[in-house]
Order: C-alpha cells, then sequence, then structure tokens
C-alpha cells in the first residue's frame, strides 16, 4: 500500500503545482488572516534548506485570500529543498525527486498543522508553513507563512518577557497584532510581508512561545486597535521618562491617536553616555556629513515636553542640525537612548547648574543654567542669582541661549529609552501592576481608539 501511495505521489509532483492544487477547495480568508515572515533573505539566503515534520507534509498553494489545501504527503519526515537554475528543487532524503519547482506560491507545511504540528527549518521549529523565493542571483529566500494568532505567538514575548503581568502582556498582544495588520506588504518586493528583526517586530517562531504569552494572544483573539474606522500603526517602546510624544514632535507626520500624554506611570530610567567629539564626527561622517573638525555641541531646541528636536554640531567645515529622531538615528538608537536629554561638559557630565521645569537633571558646578517653563536654556553669569518659589522661576528674560559644549567631550544625561510615540512598555506594566485592565492601559496611551 504504502509503495502504491509513493508511485502515485511521485507522478503527481511531477505535474505542475498549480494545475494539481486547482482541483481543490479554496479557504477563504481576510488578506490579514495570514501573514508572510522574511526567516532569510539578501546576506542570509540560503542556496538549500532541510525541512522536517514528523507526522509528514502537506503541499499548498498560497494566494492573497488565503490558501488552497494541496497534497498531503505523509510518507515522508524529511524533504530538502535547494534552488536550481531559477527553480526551486524538492528532493526526498535518499535524492529522490519530488517536484522540479515548488514555485512562489507554493508552500509546505506539517500534515499536521490544524493540530498544532510543527515544520522543522534546518532544525529551528516554526508553526504554519515555509515558503522560498528565488532571488537573482540564484539563492532563495525563505518565508515563514502562518496565521496572524500564531505569528503574535512567535513575537510577544521578544517584545515583552512572559514573566510581565497579564494585562501587558494583553495589552502588547493587541498593539503587536495591529501593527502586524498593517505590515502586510511591508517587505513585499523581497516576497514576504514583514521581517522578523526591531525593523519590523522580533520574531523567533515557535521557540519563542510562552504558555503566558500565548495566553495572552489567545486572550485578545484577533482584537486590533482602530481609529476613526482604520487599523492603527500601534507604535510602542520602552520607557517614556515622564511623557510620550506627538508623532509629528519624532518623526514628520501626525496622526490622531499619536498625542503626547502625561505619563505618570513611568518608572524611573536614568541614562548617560559620554561621546568624543572624534566619535560624534565619525558617526556624521558614517552617515554621510562632512563636518570636519567639531567645535561644539549644542541643544539649540526642545518641544513643549522637554525632548530634544534640534541638536547643533558646529565643525570647522560646517554647522549640522539633527532634528528628533534623526539625532538618535546618526548617533545611535541604543547610544543615546531618548531625546528626553540635556548636555554636560566632560565626561562626567558636570559643567553646569540646570534648574528645570521638573524635568530635567542637575549636575552641580560653576555655570548656572536656566530652563523656562517652555525649555528655553539660559547659561547665567555666574554671579547672577534667581530666585524660584519652587515651580517658577522669576527674572527670566529673553531665554534663548542654547546648552553648549565646547571641551571636547560631551555627556548626554536623559531619561527614558525609545522613540516616544505611543505605548510605553515600562508604564503599561506599572499600570497593570496597580490593576489596570489591558484596554485601559491602551486607551490611555493610543488617544481617541477603539479595540475589536
Ligand atoms: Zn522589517
Amino acid at each position: 500500500m504504502k509503495k502504491e501511495f509513493l508511485t502515485v505521489t511521485l507522478i503527481m509532483l511531477t505535474l505542475t503545482l498549480t494545475a494539481f492544487f486547482s482541483v481543490f477547495e479554496v479557504n477563504a480568508a481576510g488578506t490579514s488572516e495570514y501573514i508572510k515572515v522574511g526567516l532569510k533573505y539578501s546576506s542570509t539566503a540560503v542556496t538549500s534548506a532541510t525541512l522536517q515534520s514528523e507526522e509528514g507534509f502537506q503541499l499548498i498553494l498560497v494566494d492573497s485570500s488565503g490558501f488552497s489545501e494541496g497534497m498531503p504527503l505523509p510518507a515522508y519526515t524529511t524533504i530538502q529543498v535547494a534552488s536550481e537554475n531559477g527553480a526551486v528543487v524538492l528532493r526526498d532524503e535518499s535524492g529522490t525527486l519530488l517536484s522540479s519547482d515548488l514555485g512562489s506560491a507554493g508552500c509546505i507545511m506539517p500534515l499536521d498543522y490544524q493540530d498544532d504540528g510543527v515544520i522543522r527549518l534546518d532544525n529551528v521549529p516554526y508553526r504554519g508553513g515555509i515558503m522560498f523565493r528565488v532571488n537573482s542571483n540564484g539563492t532563495m529566500n525563505v518565508i515563514n507563512y502562518l496565521s496572524m494568532e500564531h505569528y503574535i505567538y512567535g513575537v510577544l514575548n521578544s517584545e515583552l518577557h512572559y514573566s510581565n503581568p497579564k494585562e501587558a502582556l494583553k495589552a502588547q498582544a493587541v498593539a503587536a497584532r495591529s501593527f502586524g495588520s498593517l505590515s502586510i506588504g511591508k517587505h513585499s518586493s523581497d516576497g514576504f510581508d514583514v521581517c522578523a528583526t526591531t525593523h519590523c517586530q522580533v520574531y523567533k517562531g515557535y521557540s519563542g512561545e510562552y504558555p503566558a504569552t500565548n495566553q495572552a494572544v489567545d486572550e485578545t483573539s484577533g482584537e486590533v486597535i482602530y481609529s476613526q474606522g482604520n487599523p492603527v500603526n500601534a507604535f510602542y517602546f520602552k520607557n517614556s521618562g515622564g511623557y510620550t510624544q506627538n508623532a509629528e514632535d519624532v518623526w514628520s507626520s501626525a496622526q490622531s491617536y499619536l498625542k503626547s500624554v502625561k505619563d505618570p506611570y513611568c518608572p524611573s530610567y536614568p541614562w548617560s553616555i559620554s561621546l568624543t567629539f572624534d566619535n560624534i564626527k565619525q558617526k556624521l561622517e558614517a552617515a554621510g556629513y562632512s563636518p570636519g573638525t567639531i567645535e561644539s555641541v549644542a541643544i539649540s531646541g526642545k518641544n513643549s515636553v522637554g525632548y530634544v528636536c534640534d541638536l547643533q554640531i558646529k565643525g570647522s567645515s560646517n554647522t549640522i542640525t539633527l532634528k528628533k529622531e534623526q539625532i538618535r538615528n546618526v548617533l545611535g538608537a541604543t547610544v543615546v537612548k531618548s531625546l528626553l536629554f540635556d548636555l554636560g561638559e566632560g565626561t562626567s557630565g558636570s559643567g553646569g547648574v540646570f534648574i528645570s521645569n521638573g524635568k530635567s537633571t542637575a549636575a552641580l558646578n560653576t555655570d548656572f543654567y536656566v530652563i523656562s517653563g517652555d525649555n528655553k536654556i539660559t547659561k547665567q553669569k555666574t554671579d547672577s542669582r534667581y530666585c524660584s518659589n519652587g515651580t517658577k522661576l522669576t527674572s527670566l528674560t529673553g531665554a534663548t541661549m542654547t546648552q553648549i559644549v565646547t571641551g571636547g567631550t560631551v555627556t548626554f544625561i536623559g531619561y527614558g529609552y525609545g522613540h516616544g510615540v505611543g505605548m510605553p512598555q515600562d508604564s503599561a506594566v506599572e499600570m497593570a501592576k496597580q490593576g489596570f485592565a489591558y484596554d485601559e492601559i491602551l486607551k490611555y496611551y493610543y488617544t481617541g481608539i477603539e479595540i475589536k
């Protein structure tokens, strides 16, 4: 019986897959019900791969509305995949040809995919199936095709650790699902929707799943955030430093649901980093600027909630003003952790007394600065004396002076971590600890939204 089946299988596989699949019923599905995740592409693209499934395989055909159930291959537990002359060739363990071309719409699933079966790609387990796409240089992009819910299973722990409170995990699951739904087609030129890195969302497949995170996905099954009837780009980040940001203050365009809110749930997250002027010059040059020798670094603008929006770097050849998130893009988003920072002279970061409106750091030295309510910073003469009633400083006039460092090393002293737009994960955790539900957390940080 088994031999007979194998013979039939091989004959059928030599027919084109498209012709074969056309006899199967189409599984109608919404476009965001499934997602294609790029696992290997560009520099990590491969020429061969090994697929394994304990219960055997099933070949399916994927289209924009879902997939057609295809040929079951219960007799095989290993399939060798190779790119040969622009085709994706399938062979069994002993090298016998199974298909001369899987095609770009063909997908190899575990036979038991509906019973939580997993497929192993070079020994790494994934839910759903694996697709391949041959590149112009003859290598293959490897793509994991799976349901949106299973995708979020593989994302959630990487974005928020499973040990966090359940309501925070549920808020993160809904945000990740919303973000995923809006990312369909983001990498379409490479044949998939999302990549598996921080560029889209970190995805680790079945190995990244935990009971607590899967439960948070299940308890919010299918829920997405909407604003004015449309799914939203549910941006999130680690720590706000006390205020979240308007989208337009960080990037360029405004969104009604991405508005700055005061964040009383934010745990303190101080950071500091010292950079030499040479170091800054190298980073600017790597980004295509030609500053010459750096002479000074100055904050020349802050927005209404204290985030730096203009960092002016004066060089012997050019003066460069980095704006908003460009500051972190050029200097390094893990180096300058947020835009909520002040500058200090030297490696100690001392050099001024920063008197603030409640959000800035203080470093004691001889120079004396005043930061006004609209965050203008004025360097005062050391013999000047100003009085405060606790919240408001008097004698502030013409406060346009920048915070400036000229000594060859600048220290950034800041609070918070991330771009500041949308939901701060540290605050979501804190709200959950205080007893707020996931929808209350989401509605606090995303303005005017609906969850459905
Ligand atoms: Zn990406």
